[in-house]
């Protein structure tokens, strides 16, 4: 496997990155997920946008959108797969052992590894952990995963593929890797950025090809929807069919297969919509 370090391509057994990198030791780091169908990126132009978003969020360089364009491109170009998950990832560099920023950054390592198209349906859990809507990292798409880390293993004991969390007001946020709508009377409903989610790229083409509102929800929502479906950059529109104790049968139900065929039509013919 071919991935992108020290600005060229090298082989992934052999790069090297500091033990004293801060996306190690700390977390200060920011990441991008990018699918890729045939070689070609869907969406990289938004998922740019939102890795600049994030390290200025998050006090960091802003990174090289040119070279990280040619790194994405040469990574693809190395490993060719029929449907990929490219990552980009990008930290503060290394520095000294502690929370302090050090003078060698930032680091930035392009990734491709394959994967397989979600199935339609899918199992999910709420957890009683809350996102901060209102914290220092809200919003940024940062390597400080841990908490989604845990709450995703948790969900796999229950045999779900996503745990769902509230905010601290109690409301509907988000998945650990996944963005939520609901279907309420035929509308489609999604929690605002400011309920603390992140700013999906998924959620954002879901919203505007299928005319969502975004709508602050209560979390028992969940418990009285029509339908619910997730959306994410490897899931694209995939149906809830279980969430904690609730069955949702026959799902997907009408509203999220022609969510489903919406965001399929539009995702085919524009790969950088
Ligand atoms: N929410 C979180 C916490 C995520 O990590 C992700 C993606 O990884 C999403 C939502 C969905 O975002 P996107 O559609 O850009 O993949």
């Amino acid at each position: 496997m071919k991935i992108w370090l020290d600005g060229g391509l090298q082989d992934s057994e052999s790069a090297r990155v500091s033990v004293f990198d801060h996306g190690l030791t700390v977390g200060d780091g920011i990441f991008e997920t990018v699918k890729t169908v045939d070689g070609r990126p869907f969406a990289l132009t938004r998922h740019l946008d939102r890795l600049a978003r994030s390290a200025r969020g998050l006090g960091l360089p802003e990174p090289d959108l040119d070279e990280v364009r040619r790194a994405c491109a040469a990574v693809i170009e190395a490993n060719p797969m029929p449907l990929g998950r490219l990552r980009i990832t990008f930290t503060g560099g290394h520095g000294p052992l502690g929370s302090d920023r050090g003078e060698h950054g930032p680091t930035l390592v392009v990734a491709l590894g394959d994967t397989a198209r979600r199935p339609d349906s899918t199992a999910v859990i709420t957890v009683p952990w809350t996102r901060n809507e209102r914290g220092a990292l809200t919003g940024l798409k940062t390597t400080s995963y841990a908490e989604n880390v845990v709450a995703l293993a948790r969900a796999r004991e229950q045999g779900a593929s996503e745990a769902l969390f509230g905010n601290t007001a109690g409301r509907l946020c988000e998945g650990t890797g996944s963005n939520v709508f609901v279907v309420l009377d035929g509308e489609i409903h999604t929690p605002p950025v400011a309920s603390g989610c992140l700013a999906g790229i998924t959620r954002a083409l879901a919203v505007k090809w299928t005319g969502a509102t975004e709508t602050d929800l209560p979390m028992d929502v969940l418990q009285r929807a029509d339908e619910v479906f997730l959306t994410s950059t490897l899931r694209d529109v995939q149906a809830v069919r279980r969430v904690d104790e609730r069955e949702l049968p026959g799902a997907p139900g009408p509203v999220t297969a022609k969510a489903m065929r919406i965001f399929d039509e539009h995702a085919a013919a524009d790969l950088d919509p």
